[in-house]
């Protein structure tokens, strides 16, 4: 049994809009991609944390947002999806 980040593999593409300007955001890809190896794992504990879920925070593809317009930038965590 395998996981995919639909987002990853290009099957999906992100359609969230800006909170401050309404413009779409780009997604610049994974975090732990973008910003080294120690934030992403942090991140996921709190998902932990937050969801109660192990097992499913386990399976969340973490992505860095960004408005190319304004400069806002978010992180969006994406449930992968059975392969
Ligand atoms: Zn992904
Ligand atoms: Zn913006």
């Amino acid at each position: 049994m395998s996981y995919m980040c639909l987002y990853c593999n290009g099957m999906l593409a992100l359609d969230s809009l800006c909170p401050l300007c309404g413009k779409p955001l780009s997604d610049v890809g994974r975090l732990e991609d973008y910003s080294g190896p120690y934030s992403p794992y942090r991140s996921i504990d709190d998902l932990k944390l937050t969801n109660g879920y192990p097992d499913l925070a386990l399976r969340l593809c973490i992505h860095q947002t960004y408005c190319g317009s304004c400069g806002y930038s978010a992180v969006m965590p994406i449930a992968e999806r059975q392969a």
